[in-house]
């Protein structure tokens, strides 16, 4: 039934990372592949009392239909967090509760782009948005990241160039980098973009998560008119809950997404927004996330030093401040996908970079995960990869 399946879907590359994850199921694999958050930091016992405490609090209304914005108390606590930590103006009005922030990117994709729509990504961007737009059939252009954000002159070289309509950015320890934008670069890329109409995109589910420096301001929310900022609480409560939001002060765009959104699910799991918000405000929140970014600190300088060690010194690589990730480049000329396939006999993963572009191939540059292994398994992992390289 080939010719019965539209463009959209036909244009959209079927996850990698899915497929890669059925390989690394094995117990006998360790696995820096999937971009999942450590079990143990969830804080299970407290969403048990939350669950227990709603259902006896509200009854039905848990388990009824519900708003398509989503839970009113939910939606200011979230405009309350970002008044406090960044001086954001955020009110209810402009938070939108979505199904995780990967459904706020395909809403973004349904609400924004006509076939054809030139979309600005960093290169190597988010697979999930690379994804999530394909959908729409947008013309991609990547703007390279070095290590402190986008290379601007690019930026600006091709804002003079063409009409784009969006630029998607992962400013704090980006998927799949884990590079941090410099405030210097967020200064210009606000200023670059204060001159069009281009829609910026703030994706953030890890801001949360820094173990080393200062928090930066975001580039361009609260300051652009076409900006939209993403957040979600998969990384530091739960993923399975699927809840994350899109923040913007546009009314116009606030309306179509809403809109959008009413025709993909009605609205986001009600229950899950109850317990999040109970557990919010029952907890301290932010001693949970010292406990996650201490965990994380670890991890990450767990695998920095075994790199150091076991790695060519012709191997470079990222080290975040932050986040989940790091990014190792081989000389050139080398491909990843080689390397992943011999790394896979030694029973150790990775996700090759390219998923991660738009426009090349058998790239030399792979993903490493630090969160969802222990110390050992990091030092052995690192070990078995360098003894293939
Ligand atoms: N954006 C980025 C940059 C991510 O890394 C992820 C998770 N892998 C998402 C969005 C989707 O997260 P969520 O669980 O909130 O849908």
């Amino acid at each position: 039934m080939e010719q019965l399946f539209s463009d959209g879907i036909r244009n959209t590359p079927s996850s990698f990372i899915r497929e890669i994850l059925k390989v690394t199921e094995s117990d006998e694999i360790i696995s820096f592949a999937g971009g999942l958050p450590n079990p143990i930091s969830f804080p299970t016992k407290d969403l048990n009392e939350s669950a227990n405490r709603v259902i006896q609090q509200y009854e039905s209304k848990v388990f009824q239909y519900a708003t398509t914005e989503g839970y009113e108390p939910l939606r200011e606590y979230i405009a309350n967090r970002y008044q406090e930590k960044y001086n954001l103006s955020y009110h209810k009005e402009n938070i939108l509760i979505t199904t995780g922030s990967q459904q706020a990117l395909d809403l973004l994709g349904k609400v924004l782009i006509n076939k054809k729509d030139v979309l600005a990504i960093e290169r190597p961007g988010y697979l999930g948005a690379i994804q999530a737009f394909s959908m729409y059939q947008p013309t991609f252009t990547g703007i390279d990241l070095e290590n402190d954000g986008l290379n601007t002159n690019m930026l600006k070289d091709k804002l003079m160039q063409t009409k784009i309509k969006l630029l998607y950015t992962v400013p704090n320890f980006q998927n799949p980098t884990g590079i941090t934008y410099s405030f210097e670069k967020r200064e210009q890329i606000c200023g670059l973009l204060s001159d069009c109409d281009t829609v910026l995109v703030e994706d953030d589910p890890y801001g949360d998560l820094r173990f080393e420096g200062e928090n930066l301001p975001y580039i361009g929310a609260n300051k652009l008119p076409n900006s939209v900022l993403l957040g979600s609480v998969s990384k530091i409560i739960t993923p399975g809950f699927r809840l994350g939001w899109i923040c913007t002060q546009n009314k116009d765009l606030m309306k179509h997404l809403v809109v959008a959104k009413q025709a993909s699910d009605l609205h986001s799991n009600i229950f899950a927004q109850y317990v999040t918000h109970d557990y919010l405000t029952h907890n301290d929140i932010k001693s949970h996330i010292d406990k996650i970014r201490q965990l994380y600190k670890l991890q990450s300088s767990t695998m920095l030093q075994a790199m150091k060690q076991y790695f060519p010194e012709s191997v470079k690589y990222t080290k975040p401040q932050g986040g989940m990730f790091m990014w190792a480049s081989l000389p050139d000329g080398q491909s990843a996908l080689d390397l992943f396939h011999r790394a896979s006999e030694k029973n150790v993963a990775f996700v090759p970079g390219d998923p991660f572009y738009t426009d090349i191939t058998n790239a030399p540059t792979f993903r490493l995960n630090y969160t969802n292994s222990n110390p050992e398994a990091i030092q052995e992992g690192i070990k078995r990869i360098a003894s293939v390289m």
